[in-house]
């Protein structure tokens, strides 16, 4: 190998090759980083980007490298990019570090959070993109990487899609975006970045902390979101027709809802206003139950359900 490295000082946090790879573990700080490929360590040489590993390479368990998945460009002058902003920002953003391209897909997940900021951070750092437009990078990033973080968390109570959150849920996701969006454009880390530009002598690893602090934000999303919707799952209306009959319960019968939807409501199982329940006077005879599911939200209000 054609080259010396003071161990841990020139070794760069970024890899020009890993950094945009599939497999490379994001979870690890290390530098070289680890990876599929070579989960005790990734060889220098690949890391600082004299190897590309496009082809393979002693050790590496018959994995190569792999781009970051990448959107279906049409080429059709793009059109794309300029019916959407975000793209158009993102593709200027990272124009220095190659190939790379981003679509609002591959925005999903921590992961692809972390990179775009990186790309972002790394693009201010060496002065491919001013201020205004890296602001304007993380104000569009934010809202659909948290919108994402917040499905990832609410996932765990079996929530399938945004249309399934309650106001609640939606207003505290909106609070976080809002908030996020206020640190974004208050420059600050801007300003801390282009102060630390690589112009001035500073290492783009100098400013991965105060990055990381950016991309750590999502799993604080998962976080709160996870513990909103655990404590407020989804519950079908399951009757028994051996037991009982009636048209309200029949209505009623297969619909999902959020439990706070049914409070809010008013509606369950046994109360007095189903028409089993209304013309038994008091007696107890309506055998529905709520069980816990996964199902997807019925749409829509309930049915007329109320004898009363
Ligand atoms: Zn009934
Ligand atoms: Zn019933």
């Amino acid at each position: 190998m054609g080259f010396t490295i003071d161990v841990g000082h020139d070794v760069p946090v970024y890899s020009l090759i890993c950094t945009w790879c599939e497999w490379l573990d994001i979870s690890n700080n290390q530098r070289p980083g680890k990876c599929a490929a070579f989960p005790d360590g990734i060889p220098m040489e690949i890391w600082i980007g004299e190897n590309d590993h496009t082809k393979p390479y002693l050790g590496d368990n018959g994995i190569q490298f792999e781009r970051v998945e990448m959107p279906v460009e049409t080429g059709e002058k793009g059109n794309d990019k300029e019916s959407n902003p975000v793209e158009k920002i993102l593709l200027t953003a990272v124009k220095s570090v190659g190939a790379l391209s981003l679509s609002i897909k591959q925005l999903a997940g921590q992961h692809k959070y972390q990179r775009s900021i990186l790309g972002a951070v790394q693009n201010l750092w060496n002065g491919n993109i001013d201020k205004a437009d890296f602001i304007g990078v993380l104000t569009q990033l934010i809202p659909i990487a948290f919108e994402q973080a917040w499905l990832d968390g609410a996932k765990a109570a079996g929530i399938v899609g945004i249309e399934e959150l309650t106001k609640e849920e939606r207003d505290a996701l909106q609070a976080r975006i809002d908030a996020e969006v206020g640190f974004a454009k208050n420059g600050s880390f801007a300003d801390y970045i282009i102060a630390h530009n690589k112009a001035a002598g500073f290492k783009l690893g100098s400013l991965r902390h105060r990055a990381s602090l950016w991309w750590n934000r999502y799993t604080d999303v998962v976080n709160e979101a996870r513990m909103m919707a655990g404590g407020n799952k989804k519950y079908r209306w399951q009757w028994f027709p051996e037991k009982e009959h009636c048209f309200s319960c029949q209505k009623l019968n297969g619909k999902v809802k959020r439990m706070s939807y049914w409070k809010e409501h008013d509606c369950r199982p046994q109360h007095p206003d189903l028409e089993c329940m209304h013309s038994a006077g008091g007696a107890t005879v309506c055998g529905c139950e709520f069980v816990e599911t996964d199902e997807p939200c019925s749409r829509g209000p309930l049915p007329r359900w109320r004898a009363a």
